[in-house]
Order: structure tokens, then C-alpha cells, then sequence
């Protein structure tokens, strides 16, 4: 199953000998979702509802170091032994093969694998349990992305840039958020992970309404899914800021369980069926430059690469709302929040939006993407964030960064 090169997962719903002037709609979801505090301890009571009895736990040597002992006591407390495969860092090709080898010479018969981590543990560990063909178990530790829902893995190069991504026939068996987890972690993952939430509205309409626009698993997106990025962005607008409030002071209460669902659950629904467009792949073409990639998180590229998409579709007072929600929750707004400077790195950065401009991606937008209009769009935002860091201040910013 080798990856493709495009940042296109093959599309689930083949439409090959469909009529194109109909095309089918459709959506896709994990088969359980449960959230709420302290469910890790409790994992062994969910797994009936794989069903599984012999899994295998793949977690990276910290998060076994902070997480272990209450995931296996909790597997034990139902006479299960979990064994544990190291996950080494990175989503690509070389560590999910050296996993999914590590695993088949157990010669155990592993039943489910259970992937617990952030965004790109759990995707390797889809593309793991794929390989093993067995139903994969997602328990996100931040509520940083919306990876955990999909069935389908973004896959870096062992160096961290983006390249390409998996599409899998089954969604994840089931999704277990334990928000207690989520409210010890830092802040900065789950303002991060309402970027990535804020950009599965536009993203999910602009593929609505472009008659050619298609949803991440084929197809056109169904009113049910555009609906879902629909709440998923106002969740994040309303409750966004009483959320980060409540994971600073380390309390999971409502305004925070909301945004996690907004984050873990309608986000990931919202992008896979809703369709995905300008700002993902703008945040791609960010993965290209070191400085980027080495300091930020994935969805703090996808907020700068929705004020550029806010631009190119010309909505500059959504583009400046926006940047002023961002400049309150600490969301980077302009270049220099990601370490970037439009005059230093002017070639690179050029470089890096023609290489979004030409994904497959930008064929949802409802006009011509070019290099040219990509790089205008960016220097727009870019001022507009600039603006709106301004009127707002940039301390939420600072306190995530410092
Ligand atoms: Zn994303």
C-alpha cells in the first residue's frame, strides 16, 4: 500500500462509471465515539464494542511513560495483557513497516491495535493496523487535530514534510477521547486543534458549493456534513475561549468538552466528508520550510492557511473576523507568528505556494488556483492578521509560545 505522492488519499467512494452530472453523495464516520474524564482508566470496559480480546497497544515512549500504567491497568482490570509497540516519532512509510514487522513476528494474534497519542501516532497506527488488517482503537492525549476520526493517515517523509496520505476501507473501530487527558495537556494543542476545527467550515462550504467540489472520501458532500463543519466552527467561536481557559487551569467542564468534541469529532467528520480545500493545502506547502515544520503545530499552519484562503476566495471581512478570534485564542495570524518573513524567505515561500497551489486540493476552489494568486493571497492575510494582531494584542499568542 504505498503512499501517494499528491497529498490525495485515494478517494473511498469510487466514482469510476458514475454519471458525473449526479454524483453520489456520501459520509463516513468512526464506528463508536465516547468522550469524557478518566476514560483511559476504563479502556478495557469499551472493548467489547470492537469487539476485541487480544490487542496490541502502540504508544510513543513518553506517552508510555505518562500514560501507561492506568491504559494497562485498565486492560488488566479485564485479564487482558496488552503488548506495547514503541511508536518512533514520525508518520512515514519507514516506521509503519518497521511497526507493522515488529508486530506480525510476534506471531500473536492481535485482534484490534489501539493507538494512543497525538495526531501522528494515531495516523501511523491506522496505516499499522491496516497492514495488519485488523480494526484499529484511537485514543488521542491532545486535541490537537481531527486525525482521530478519519480513516485515512497523512504521511510525512522521515524528515516531517508532508507527502502524501492512506485511505483505509474501515473507519476507526472505535474512538475513545479521555478529556481529563486532554485538559492535563498544554494549552497550546487544543487552541491548535481549533484551527484545524475553524478551517473545516470554509473548507467543507467552498467544496459545497462548487458543483465540482468533492468531498475527501469522493463524492459530493451531504447536508449532513456541511452541516457538522457548519457547529464544528461555531463551537469553536463560542466556546473556544471558555475552553482554553478550563485546559490552563487543568478542569475539564462543558465549554471544554465541546470544543474537544468540535476538535476530535465534527472536525474530523466535517473535513473527510465535507471536503477539504485552500487552507490544508496552504498549511502543506508551509511543512516545506524547516523553520515552520520544526516549531509548529499542524493546526496552527492550517489557521494562517485559512486567512490565505479567506483571501483568495475574496472574503476579506470573514478573513479579518477570523484573524481576530485567532489573535484572542493565541492562533498564529500573520508570517512572522510562524517565523516567517515575506521578504527573507520570499523564495521559498514562493516555492512552497506553488507547490500548493498545484495540489489536487485547490481543484475544489471554484476558480483558477495559480502560484501567482496563492503568493497574492498570502501577503493579504498576512497584512490582515498583521492588522488584527494589532487591535486585538498578540498576548495569547506570546503565553503559548513563550
Ligand atoms: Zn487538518
Amino acid at each position: 500500500m504505498a503512499a501517494n505522492t499528491d497529498f490525495s488519499p485515494k478517494p473511498i467512494f469510487s466514482l469510476a462509471g458514475v454519471d458525473r452530472q449526479m454524483p453520489p453523495t456520501g459520509l463516513i464516520a468512526p464506528a463508536r465515539y465516547v468522550q469524557g474524564p478518566d476514560l483511559l482508566d476504563h479502556l478495557g470496559r469499551f472493548l467489547p464494542l470492537v469487539p476485541s480480546a487480544r490487542p496490541a497497544v502502540y504508544i510513543s515512549a513518553g506517552g508510555l511513560r505518562r500514560h501507561g500504567e492506568k491504559l494497562l491497568a485498565g486492560l488488566r482490570a479485564i485479564q487482558i495483557e496488552g503488548q506495547v509497540e514503541i511508536f518512533e516519532g514520525e508518520c512515514s512509510i519507514s516506521e509503519i513497516e518497521r511497526a507493522a514487522g515488529s508486530l506480525r513476528a510476534r506471531n500473536t494474534p492481535f485482534d484490534s491495535l489501539i493507538a494512543v497519542g497525538g495526531g501522528k501516532c494515531l495516523d501511523a497506527g491506522k496505516c499499522v493496523a491496516a497492514r495488519l488488517e485488523i480494526p484499529v482503537v484511537i485514543c488521542p492525549t491532545i486535541a490537537s487535530t481531527d486525525a482521530p476520526c478519519s480513516a485515512l493517515s497523512v504521511i510525512y517523509t522521515d524528515e516531517g514534510i508532508a507527502h502524501g496520505g492512506e485511505s483505509f476501507p474501515d473507519s476507526p473501530a472505535l474512538v475513545l477521547v479521555d478529556s481529563q487527558l486532554i485538559a492535563d495537556a498544554p494549552v497550546r494543542y487544543l487552541v491548535a486543534g481549533m484551527g484545524d476545527a475553524l478551517a473545516t467550515r470554509y473548507e467543507a462550504r467552498t467544496c459545497y458549493r462548487n458543483p465540482a467540489g468533492r468531498a475527501v472520501i469522493g463524492g459530493r458532500p451531504t447536508i449532513a456534513a456541511q452541516a457538522i463543519a457548519e457547529l464544528c466552527a461555531q463551537t469553536v467561536f463560542d466556546d473556544g475561549l471558555a475552553a482554553a481557559e478550563a485546559n490552563d487551569r487543568g478542569e475539564v467542564d462543558p465549554a471544554l468538552e465541546r470544543v474537544i468534541e468540535a476538535n476530535t469529532l465534527l472536525s474530523g467528520i466535517g473535513f473527510e466528508s465535507g471536503g477539504v480545500t485552500a487552507a490544508h493545502a496552504v498549511a502543506m506547502g508551509f511543512t516545506r520550510l524547516p523553520v515552520a515544520r520544526a516549531n509548529y503545530l499542524h493546526g496552527e499552519m492550517v489557521a494562517m492557511g485559512l486567512l490565505t484562503q479567506l483571501a483568495l476566495e475574496q472574503s476579506p471581512d470573514e478573513c479579518a473576523q477570523v484573524a481576530r478570534f485567532c489573535a484572542e485564542v493565541g492562533l498564529p495570524t500573520h508570517l512572522a507568528q510562524l517565523s516567517l518573513d515575506a521578504a527573507a524567505d520570499g523564495p521559498a515561500l514562493q516555492e512552497a505556494m506553488a507547490h500548493s497551489a498545484a495540489t489536487p486540493l485547490m481543484d475544489n476552489e471554484p476558480f483558477d488556483v495559480t502560484p501567482e494568486n496563492t503568493w497574492a493571497a498570502l501577503l493579504q492575510a498576512d497584512e490582515i492578521g498583521r492588522a488584527a494582531t494589532a487591535a486585538v494584542g498578540d498576548q495569547a499568542y506570546r503565553r503559548l509560545h513563550a
